[in-house]
């Protein structure tokens, strides 16, 4: 298969992009990525020198410049990751958000289309669904209801592969994740903001009363569901993926300190995101029954790993708290 990954310098797609090439080293994949804050060089140097594998900086926005790279190196497959990620900066700027997460995804789409790939997989993410209540959790009939710009964004998204789907038949998938956990991501989120400021001896701060609930999936149990959703998935659907393993924010920030040996006096309350959804939880029957998906990691252990890599990486993260994570050149031969 010949892949384009957006967003592969982010978390996720990073992670996809080892997993991928490990499983399927005879495959192609070309690394698309406008390397935002977000975006990490260091997350793929040890995948960079491996024959299958190429990258090119440029934005998910720019039409000529996704058809040229879909074009020239033969895509057939595409998965999507790239976007503005984070809750908090789409409530400070959320038009960004509806640039990259909206006109890029359809961007994308567009070039799809033209050039007849034979897969387009879109991820995607629990929050397009809203906010539960203590009972019951999402499935893939629950209706769209986004309560962030970052969530609002994403739903758009969904709603233009569906589009492209019904109208073109272009053979897309979406894909609804929970929260992911893991190695190599970016210390704004909740788990290694947790963990990078206990390492430190620094303040952790808990939004609101910290009992909202969040289903934790640990980030390569997510890729080998993505994989399976790119060899099995059916055009035109939607699969939720999860960890089954929820908790609230202070369970997890109270179980981190523990681990790390460091005292609970470290916790600040602080005043809650506007709009903080209070419960996320997904039905994942669907891929389970029918691509034989489930989660390989539970809680516990996925949590284990990710604190001994923080604890053993710390110059990953130091160099993004001291923002010299960005000082190198991308490794492009095919520049944007
Ligand atoms: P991330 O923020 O770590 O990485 C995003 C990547 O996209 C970065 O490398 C960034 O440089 C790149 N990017 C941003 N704008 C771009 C553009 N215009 N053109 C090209 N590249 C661009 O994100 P992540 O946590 O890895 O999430 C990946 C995907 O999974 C996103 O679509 C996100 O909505 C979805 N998701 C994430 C989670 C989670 O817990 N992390 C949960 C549900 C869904």
């Amino acid at each position: 298969m010949r892949l384009l990954v957006t967003g592969g310098m982010g978390f996720i797609g990073s992670r996809f992009l080892h997993y991928w090439l490990e499983k399927h080293p005879r495959d192609t994949v070309v690394n698309l990525d406008l390397l935002t804050y977000a975006g990490n060089s260091h997350n793929v140097a040890d995948i960079r020198d491996l024959p299958g594998y190429s990258e090119v900086r440029g934005s998910i926005t720019d039409a000529l410049l996704v058809e040229r790279v879909m074009a020239q190196e033969k895509i057939d497959t595409v998965v999507h990751f790239a976007a503005e990620s984070h809750v908090d900066r789409s409530i400070l700027d959320p038009q960004r958000f509806i640039l990259t997460n909206v006109l890029g995804t359809q961007t994308l789409l567009e070039a799809a289309k033209k050039h007849t790939v034979s897969k387009f997989v879109h991820i995607s993410t629990d929050e397009v669904y809203g906010t539960l209540g203590d009972q019951g959790s999402f499935n893939e009939q629950t209706p769209l209801a986004p309560n962030s710009p970052y969530s609002a964004s994403k739903a758009g998204s969904d709603l233009l592969v569906r589009a492209y789907y019904e109208t073109y038949g272009l053979p897309a998938v979406i894909t609804r994740c929970s929260n992911n956990y893991g190695p190599y991501q970016f210390p704004e989120k909740l788990i290694p903001t947790i963990i990078t400021r206990a390492l430190q001896d620094e303040v952790v701060p808990v939004y609101g009363d910290g009992l909202q609930i969040r289903d934790w999936l640990f980030v390569d149990d997510h890729c080998a569901a993505i994989d399976l959703v790119i060899h099995g998935g059916r055009s035109g659907e939607v699969y939720n993926i999860g960890g089954s393993s929820e908790r609230t924010n202070l369970v997890m920030v109270k179980r981190i300190l523990q681990e790390l040996g460091k005292s609970e006096k470290l916790i600040r309350f602080v005043p809650d995101r506007l709009g903080h959804d209070r419960r996320y939880a997904v039905d994942t029957s669907k891929i389970r029954n029918e691509l034989g998906w489930k989660p390989t990691h539970t809680l516990d252990e996925g949590l284990l790993l990710t604190l001994d890599w923080y604890r053993s990486n710390q110059s990953w993260w130091q160099g993004i708290l001291d923002g010299t994570y960005q000082s190198d050149t991308f490794n492009s031969n095919k520049e944007g």
